[in-house]
């Protein structure tokens, strides 16, 4: 809080009045200071790849080029920073649209339990043969109003994390619980677990328990405070369970209707 004051004086010099003025500045600089250690993180995720590339590229210039034992893993490394760096600018770019005020959902009814097992079987086909899937998805229909493509990436970006911190010959376990007017969806892994005092950080942009790990493992640290916005924008909500060594699970809610909305009645 900031206070402004103005002495009422009269011409005779004597003080017959105060005027304060309280200003609630609080809320206006904590968006400020957010806004500036936000730029402040994008600059320092851009440069680092930036930076490594250089180092990269300047061996090759040098002569690194003719050794063909090294020349192809350097390249290798300009390659997976410079997709690194794509997939970083892609998910600044998404975060940006959601951030604008005309942002808009493009929703539609969807039978949740059909949309998430066909999500899954895809990527079943695509996924490490170490990592095994179980389902716990009920034959029941539940109907969501989401729109897919959001609803698609939130599942993306946890799976993908799901799956990039599992262990040889992981489970990787899918739930979908009723409960009442909300369905719970779970992804649970077997993986290296989240401390918990970091448990409701992890949700924040660039939040990452182990930075070097992320960033080998080729992370953005923004794809589950892309899942919540998502989330949250579908009136849901998003958190996470862990125990250190044992493994994750992060739930969210989507708000559904037993039935399809009947449109003739
Ligand atoms: P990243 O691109 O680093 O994966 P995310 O926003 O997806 O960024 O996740 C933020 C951080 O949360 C990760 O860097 C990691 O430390 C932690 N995390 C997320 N999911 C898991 C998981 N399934 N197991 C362990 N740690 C996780």
């Amino acid at each position: 809080l900031r206070a402004n004051f103005s002495v009422i004086q009269k011409e005779t010099g004597f003080v017959n009045g105060l005027i304060t003025v309280l200003h609630d500045i609080t809320e206006q600089e904590k968006i400020e200071e957010e806004r500036r250690e936000f730029v402040a993180n994008v600059s320092h995720e851009l440069r680092t790849p930036l930076t490594t590339m250089r180092s990269y590229l300047e061996a090759l210039a040098e002569g690194a080029w003719k050794d063909e034992a090294i020349a192809p893993s350097f390249l290798n490394v300009t390659q997976n920073e410079t997709e690194r760096m794509i997939r970083l600018v892609n998910d600044l770019l998404q975060l940006s649209k959601m951030d604008s005020r005309d942002y808009k959902l493009k929703s539609g009814w969807v039978n949740f339990n059909d949309f998430f097992n066909h999500l899954i079987d895809r990527l079943e086909m695509s996924k490490k043969e170490t990592i095994t899937f179980k389902r716990y998805i009920p034959k029941e229909s539940f109907f969501v109003d989401i729109d897919e493509d959001k609803i698609t990436q939130v599942l993306y970006n946890i799976i993908s994390n799901a799956t990039k911190y599992s262990p040889e010959g992981g489970q990787i376990t899918f739930r979908v619980k009723d409960e009442e007017k909300s369905i719970i969806i779970s992804i649970s892994d077997e993986g290296v677990g989240i401390p918990k005092s970091n448990l409701e950080k992890i949700f924040e942009r660039f939040y990452r328990v182990d930075k070097a790990r992320s960033r080998n493992l080729g992370g953005t640290g923004l794809g589950l405070a892309i899942a919540k916005e998502m989330i949250v924008a579908h009136g849901g909500k998003i958190w996470a369970k862990s125990v250190e060594g044992k493994g994750t699970t992060i739930y969210f809610t989507l708000p559904y209707e037993l039935e399809q909305e009947d449109d003739w009645s």
